[in-house]
């Protein structure tokens, strides 16, 4: 907690304190005033009645003019000590006799107030007594009552003292713990968004050579885990992280979560270099598997970098700039790291301008199919690849290499996909209605279309409505699905596979190829990528015939994609590879164009 919150709370504590003595202080003060009001009248009732026994008592003795007797009345009054003197005096005002208690004549004074009461005869005045009260009586009890209150207080506050520690303690403690609650999140044990932003707020001076470093981090998937192992799974999962990136940070560097799977490591570097040694120190956390509920969970994450004061002159420059760097890092594959360059931030405009381009699309119909043809050896049409098309009214086309890695990042590839699927079965039942021999459609799916439980059913759906047989349909899958959590892939693949539908590995041999996983795999079909196919003549002739042999070693059927020459052709061909797709062939062309130039009539078998 720091000195300045703790001052405050200690201040606060005080004045309530003096406060709490000030309107103790008042209210005695106010029932000494009430008590003394009180006090008073009761010794005016007091003299008021002894003036009246004494007008009563000398009415024989003023209507005689007999000053002894009337003397001798007023001695009565010398054993009351609330009496300072008296007097009697005729109609006239003359004085018949008078009496002193401490022998002076007493005057009217505030202390000192006075009393009348008339002397009656026969219902006539004849004269009148005045009797001088003594309120020392009254100031000694006010006096005591004061003095007792004043030691009730003291005593009170002795007391209380011991108490007010321990309050005290108790508020310190609770303003510690709020304190610790607005800078501390309590999922990973790390600092939170609120410590970032008062970090980032603050630009420390320049030394000339000093460099810090911001890197921030996104765990890949990590919706996943959540859904999978339920949020405690989640938190638990944070925690690991915090502590596992804490293990590697210098004692001078931050370490804060910034929400959901986002940390940051504010970190003093030497330069660009060293931040990014920092950085890979940092990923390299998650090469150990994280233990979660019992399950061992590979977690990989993704991070940016920027620099200060390279990268921006203020703090606050660098969040931004590390974020444009970790999208590109997570662009570029994943479980990397990335420096930020300018042009990141770009990217990173275009990136959102594009997602909120792409939820438009969606409804405004600017999507399209377009059917590439795959064929055999001696050019006979098999199958078409269903490409996506985007239309933009004002952007024109769009490519796919750039829409949909922005739609896989945003979800919406969920959307789009089950469009596609949709779409590319209308076509097949139509061309099929219109009596061509429609060929098999193959349909991309991206990594996160292939988690989505409700896909076999949404295809299920889709294949009943347009009576198509699931045979027609092919899926094309990346080698990516087995990277993280196989087993639950390969069962939803099998799901899929056991309806009939077709499975093919999309791009083979430019992902994590393994044998081990590839032989466990449900699938029908490899596309050897293009980058291999456009290797020959040269290293692809070597791939592409090694590749050949161990997928018919599986029984697979093999696709080379992306021929685009007369020699690619030939070779291939003479290779034994099962399928061609690419240029050379035919490009993609929107569906007419394809029923066209592809598509014959049905023969009748009659
Ligand atoms: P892909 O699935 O590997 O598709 C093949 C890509 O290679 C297509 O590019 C196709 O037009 C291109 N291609 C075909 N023959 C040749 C050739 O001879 N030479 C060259 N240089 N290229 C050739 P496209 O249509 O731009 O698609 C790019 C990627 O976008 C696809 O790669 C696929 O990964 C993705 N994609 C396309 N449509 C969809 C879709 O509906 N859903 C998903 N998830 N991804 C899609
Ligand atoms: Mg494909
Ligand atoms: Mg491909």
């Amino acid at each position: 907690m720091s000195r300045r919150a703790e001052s405050s709370g200690l201040g606060t504590l005080r004045t309530n304190v003096v406060g709490a003595a000030f309107v103790l202080m008042l209210a005695g003060g106010l029932l000494l005033v009430l008590q003394y009001v009180s006090l008073r009248r009761e010794a005016i009732a007091d003299a008021t009645a002894q003036a009246h026994v004494v007008a009563t008592s000398s009415a024989a003795a003023v209507m005689f003019g007999d000053g002894d007797a009337a003397h001798e009345v007023l001695q009565s009054l010398g054993t009351l000590a609330s009496i300072r003197g008296a007097r009697i005096a005729d109609a006239d005002g003359g004085v018949v006799a008078a009496y002193a208690h401490d022998g002076n004549a007493p005057g009217c004074r505030l202390d000192c107030p006075l009393v009348r009461a008339p002397i009656l005869l026969h219902g006539q005045q004849v004269g009148s007594v005045i009797v001088w009260m003594d309120m020392g009586r009254v100031h000694h009890r006010l006096l005591g009552l004061a003095g007792a209150f004043l030691v009730a207080s003291l005593a009170a506050f002795t007391l209380s003292l011991p108490l007010m520690r321990r309050m005290r303690a108790r508020v310190r403690a609770a303003e510690a713990r709020l304190q610790h609650l607005a800078h501390y999140d309590p999922v990973s044990g790390q600092q939170n968004r609120n410590a970032f932003n008062a970090c980032l707020a603050w630009t420390p001076p320049r030394p000339a050579g000093e460099r810090h470093a911001l890197m921030q981090l996104d765990l890949d998937r990590f919706k996943e885990v959540n859904d999978s192992l339920g949020h405690s799974g989640g938190d638990e999962l944070l925690w690991q992280v915090g502590t596992r990136i804490a293990a590697v940070a210098g004692t001078q560097d931050q370490l804060f979560r910034l929400g959901g799977d986002e940390f940051a490591v504010l970190m003093k570097v030497t330069d660009a270099a060293d931040a990014r040694a920092r950085a890979e120190t940092v990923l390299g956390q998650f090469q150990a598997p994280f233990l979660v509920g019992g399950q061992q969970l590979f977690v990989t994450a993704s991070a940016g970098v920027s620099i200060w004061p390279d990268d921006g002159e203020q703090f606050h420059e660098l969040a931004g700039n590390a974020d444009a760097a970790m999208y590109a890092a997570k662009r570029e594959g994943r479980r990397r790291v990335a420096l930020y360059e300018p042009r990141l931030r770009e990217a990173q405009a275009e990136k959102l301008m594009l997602q909120v381009e792409l939820r438009r699309a969606l409804d405004g119909c600017q999507f399209q199919l377009h059917y590439q043809p795959q064929v055999d050896a001696v050019g006979r049409l098999l199958g078409a690849e269903a490409l996506l098309r985007w239309f933009h009214p004002e952007l024109g086309a769009i490519a796919p290499s750039r829409f949909i890695p922005v739609a896989e990042d945003c979800g919406l590839i969920v959307d789009i996909g089950r469009w596609v699927i949709g779409e590319a079965c209308r076509q097949a039942a139509a061309w099929r209605a219109e009596g061509h021999d429609a060929p098999r459609l193959a349909v991309n799916l991206s990594v996160r279309q292939t988690r989505d439980e409700d896909l076999p059913a949404f295809i299920d759906g889709i294949l009943a409505a347009t009576a198509l047989p699931a045979s027609c349909l092919e899926l094309e899958i990346t080698e990516s699905v087995l990277l993280e959590d196989a087993d639950r892939a390969i069962a939803q693949l099998a799901r899929l596979r056991a309806r009939g539908l077709h499975l093919a590995i999309d791009d083979f041999g430019t992902g994590y190829s393994s044998m081990a996983y590839l032989k466990r795999l449900p699938i029908d079909k490899l596309k050897i990528d293009m980058t291999f196919v456009q290797a020959i003549p040269g290293d692809g002739e070597a791939i592409t015939t090694a590749i050949l042999a161990m997928a018919h070693h599986l029984q697979l059927t093999v696709v080379a994609e992306g021929v685009e020459t007369e020699h690619q052709h030939r070779f291939l061909r003479q290779a034994g590879c099962d399928q061609l797709q690419g240029y050379r062939i035919g490009r993609a062309l929107p569906a007419d164009a394809f029923a066209a130039r592809w598509l014959v009539p049905a023969q009748d078998p009659a």
